[in-house]
């Protein structure tokens, strides 16, 4: 009860790169097409349209060359 998440999640979805363009899938929730960048440091990102949360699968986060 006390873990609260910081952004109401509608969905959770894996890309294999950093880069993933949101365009809120089918449904009421579309949006125009936005472009977010995941950060290798939190591993994902939550598209402020739709709080749709997109995760970098390893392959991705291997990709950024350390
Ligand atoms: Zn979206």
């Amino acid at each position: 009860m006390s873990h609260v998440p910081t952004f109401p999640v509608t969905e959770t979805l894996s890309s294999d790169s950093l880069d993933v363009a949101c365009d809120g899938g089918d449904g009421g929730l579309g949006h125009p097409t936005v472009y977010l960048h995941i950060k290798p440091e939190t591993g994902y990102v939550v598209c402020p349209y739709c709080s749709r949360k997109y995760e970098a699968t390893e392959k991705a986060l291997s990709h950024t060359g350390h």
